[in-house]
């Protein structure tokens, strides 16, 4: 197929791509470099530098849009929701009206557990309450809204992934953010000498240790769902799946496992908790398992960390 990949320059955009070019598609990739990098476009992609907003050319021809471009950090969304309306919506619906102008009509969103906000049961399944506490999951499940809209009324074909904690690394494609807000690459970094040590946000929930658990899910077992739900996006329907590993791991039990595997001891501050950290985020993934075949290939913690390690410090 012909692909649009926006945001392909990101952490999971660049894996996505990497692996759409692998099983032969023809890829593009549009990203604006506000938070990417040119060099994490796989080879064998089309690189363009612009905006979701006008993506012009980039969508001739195409047959489906996977569509990552977004930004993504909870905090500076609480800080400024007008950039993550503007960006996230916004550009999204710019994005929808440039492909319903070209006739594309396939699109696969990267959408996220930020969408839940505090759940009231675990694990959390799509038919769940959507109250998403910040601006950045409000926007994001704002998109989700719009894309069933679409469906319904145009005849678009949607799937939503909402991801839940995504790590590891796939080859020389990692986490690599100015801004790392991130458990993993922060724990990781007190390994690599970047950091002293690292920030336990609360130690006073309602978890066997007192810390906040989540579902850590490889990057590449994520990656691979997309090139699962490109193949099932059905025009005139708006699909939405999870994806975790279904397992929970509290921040104390991923600094150990990352103790264990670099070998550093890693020194942990404990702190107050950050604003807007449910207790508990755990997806349950048996829809696309059902639906679509998915199934984790890497889940455990270690294997993830590993990856991210291996990717971070060359060994
Ligand atoms: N966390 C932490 N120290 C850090 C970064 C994160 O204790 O330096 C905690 C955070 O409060 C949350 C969990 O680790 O409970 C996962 O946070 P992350 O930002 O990786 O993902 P989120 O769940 O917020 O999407």
């Amino acid at each position: 197929m012909r692909l649009l990949v926006t945001g392909g320059a990101g952490y999971v955009g660049s894996v996505v791509a990497a692996q759409l070019v692998e099983a032969g598609h023809e890829v593009t990739v549009l990203d604006d470099l506000s938070t990417g990098h040119a060099d994490a476009v796989p080879e064998g992609a089309r690189f363009v530098q612009g905006s979701i907003s006008e993506p012009g050319d980039t969508l001739a021809g195409v047959d489906a849009v996977l569509h990552f471009a977004a930004k993504s950090l909870v905090g500076e969304s609480v800080a400024d929701p007008g950039l993550y309306w503007s960006h996230n919506l916004g550009g999204t619906l710019a994005l929808l009206e440039a492909m319903h102008e070209r006739g594309v009509r396939r699109i696969v969103f990267s959408s996220t557990a930020a969408t839940y906000g505090e759940p009231e049961r675990s694990p959390i399944l799509e038919t769940d309450p959507t109250r998403p506490t910040n601006p950045y999951g409000a926007s994001k499940l704002a998109v989700d809204t719009a894309l069933t809209a679409y469906a319904g009324l145009r005849g678009l074909g949607a799937v939503s992934l909402r991801y839940f904690n995504v790590a590891g690394a796939y080859g020389r494609y990692r986490e690599r953010h100015a801004i790392e807000t991130h458990l993993i690459p922060n724990v990781l970094k007190v390994a690599t000498g970047e950091r002293e040590s690292v920030s336990v946000f609360g130690t006073d929930y309602p978890t066997s240790d007192g810390t906040c658990v989540r579902d850590y899910i490889h990057v590449a077992d994520l990656a691979r769902a997309h090139l699962l739900a490109l193949e099932a996006v059905t025009e005139g329907a708006h699909a939405i799946y999870n994806l975790g590993s279904g397992a929970g791991f509290s921040v104390q039990e991923v600094i150990s496992v990352c103790r264990e595997v670099t070998g550093h001891e890693i020194p942990a501050v404990l702190g107050p908790r950050r604003d807007g950290d449910p207790a508990e985020l755990v997806a349950s993934s048996a829809k696309i398992q059902r639906e679509l075949g998915w199934k984790a290939e890497r889940p455990a913690l270690r294997d993830i960390v590993s990856d991210a390690w291996a990717a971070l410090s060359g060994k």
